[in-house]
Formats: C-alpha cells, sequence, structure tokens
C-alpha cells in the first residue's frame, strides 16, 4: 500500500499541514506501505522554491520521513496535457471565455466552491483560441461512466455526485492543469492506494472518482482525515495567525516531540480536530 503527502509551496507549513502528513505517514507505516512526498507546485505565480526547502525541513524535524524521492508535478505537465487532450478528443471538454462575475450573476445554485457554473459556454460556438478555460462537461461524462462510487475507510462507501460542482474547469489558460486533474493523474502515476487529504477536500473527490473512470485510472481508497481548527471553526491558516512549522523549527521546538503529542490528540489550546470543514482549495 502507498501514501501520499501533497503539499502546495505556496507558504510555510502549518501544524494542520504536521498533522496530515502525519496521518500519511503513520498510516503508512502501520500497514507496511510506503509514504511518498509529493510537491504539486503547478501554480506558478504562486510556488516558491523556498517553500519546498522547508517543507523537506520540516518532516525531517517531524521524524516523518518519505520513501524514495520527492515528486515534483512541474516536471509532469505533459501527462497533464496528454490527458487533457484525451478528454477533448472524447467530446468532454469544451471552451469557456465567461467572468468570474458573469458565472457569479448567472448561478442559481451553490456548490462546494461557490456558485455553479450554469453552463452558459456548454452550447455556444467558443473559439478554443479565445477560451480561457476548458469545461468538463459533467452530465454527459456521466452517460458515458454511468453511476460511480468510492469508499472512503471512515465516512464509508459514497456514490459519486460530481455534478454538485457543475462543470468544473479541468484546463486554465493561466495554469497548465486544474488541481483536479492533476492530483487524481499523480495518484495513479505515483501508485497511490490510499488517499489521504483533509475533510475540506472530501467533496472533491466526487470528482476525482469521474476523472479515474473517464481516464480508466485505477480507484484507490480514500480516507479524509479532521482538520484541525480555530476555536471559530476555521481550518489553521499561517495569515491568521498560528506560527508555522518553520517558526517553531527555528524558535529550538522538537519537532518529534510535536507530531508525538498530534498523535495523541494534544493540540496547542484554542485548537481542536473537526470533521465538519468542507472547503475546496
Ligand atoms: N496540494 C493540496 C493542498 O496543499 C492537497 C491536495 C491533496 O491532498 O489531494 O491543500
Amino acid at each position: 500500500m502507498r501514501t501520499r503527502f501533497a503539499p502546495s509551496p505556496n507558504g510555510p507549513l502549518h501544524l494542520g499541514h504536521a498533522y496530515a502528513a502525519l496521518v500519511a505517514h503513520d498510516t503508512a507505516r502501520a500497514r507496511g506501505g510506503a509514504f511518498i512526498l509529493r510537491i504539486e507546485d503547478i501554480d506558478g505565480e504562486r510556488s516558491r522554491p523556498a517553500f519546498v526547502e522547508e517543507t523537506l525541513l520540516d518532516l525531517g524535524w517531524l521524524g516523518l520521513p518519505w520513501d524514495g524521492k520527492p515528486v515534483f508535478q512541474s516536471q509532469r505537465l505533459e501527462s497533464y496535457a496528454a490527458a487533457g487532450e484525451r478528454l477533448k478528443a472524447m467530446g468532454l471538454l469544451y471552451p469557456c471565455t465567461c467572468t468570474r462575475a458573469e458565472i457569479a450573476a448567472a448561478a442559481t445554485t451553490f456548490g462546494p466552491d461557490g456558485p455553479v457554473y450554469p453552463g452558459t459556454c456548454r452550447d455556444r460556438r467558443v473559439d478554443p483560441a479565445a477560451a480561457a478555460a476548458w469545461r468538463l462537461d459533467v452530465e454527459r461524462s456521466l452517460t458515458m461512466t454511468g453511476p460511480l462510487s468510492w469508499t472512503d475507510e471512515v465516512a464509508g462507501r459514497q456514490t459519486a455526485t460530481p455534478m454538485m460542482f457543475g462543470d468544473i474547469v479541468l484546463l486554465r489558460k493561466d495554469l497548465p492543469a486544474s488541481y483536479h486533474l492533476a492530483a487524481t493523474l499523480d495518484d495513479a502515476a505515483d501508485g497511490i492506494s490510499l488517499v489521504t487529504r483533509g475533510m475540506d477536500l472530501f467533496n472533491a473527490t466526487h470528482i476525482h472518482r469521474l476523472l479515474q473512470a473517464l481516464l480508466e485510472l485505477p480507484v484507490p481508497t480514500w480516507l479524509h482525515h479532521p482538520l484541525l481548527v480555530e476555536p471559530d471553526g476555521r481550518k489553521l491558516a499561517k495569515r491568521r495567525g498560528s506560527p508555522s512549522l518553520g517558526d517553531r523549527r527555528r524558535a529550538g521546538e522538537d519537532g518529534r516531540t510535536i507530531a508525538q503529542a498530534l498523535r495523541e490528540g494534544r493540540f496547542p489550546a484554542g485548537i481542536s480536530l473537526s470533521r465538519g470543514v468542507h472547503q475546496t482549495p
């Protein structure tokens, strides 16, 4: 079995990341599996090599060593582009020129990521050269795959309901791939059999399951773990004042002691674990 920790190097890691890495690491170790580190660095605007360096140091300091070499999404852009072409050739992606404001004005329902795209460009003849994004025709995709399900080790068997997102963006002009496409392809490429990640990505799994069916990828099991939250129930974030792991490391704190406290469910004052967080990145 193989698990992974997949941070995006667009900021310093904090205690919430340490908890996510610990779940992936400890589960792999307990089951005699491998723990893979994948750096999700395709957002060129926000990714910084310095944060990658810090991530490697933080994991070593926490006593959570990964197996093999870290893998970098920035080195896999061809595979994302090829999958995009494959979905286009299947007639499942369409170009979209709508702006965020247009979508907000036209949307009539809300999904996990905010206003649900009402399908404005689905039947329009948009010049592909003018497209800001390519969207997945989710309904049409589901007619090809039929009903889908997936299994979370804690929440149990789930019926896949990707239509809750509307026709999501899979390719963007300003990015090599969307999170959904890159993460799904990489979990397959890395042979991940148990995807551990936070509850904030629970709903994203409905999309990932659909992409796996369309692209004929193996289907892992998932384990969406609770998130560390602040007293107001929102997940920890550096900008809201919790010190980063790097801050703690440089201040001379012992990373292994911190990891052990997280394992035992001992958290800093005001911080607790919650399964009730539903946000997507
Ligand atoms: N890169 C994502 C993040 O840092 C995690 C993605 C995943 O685990 O699927 O939030």
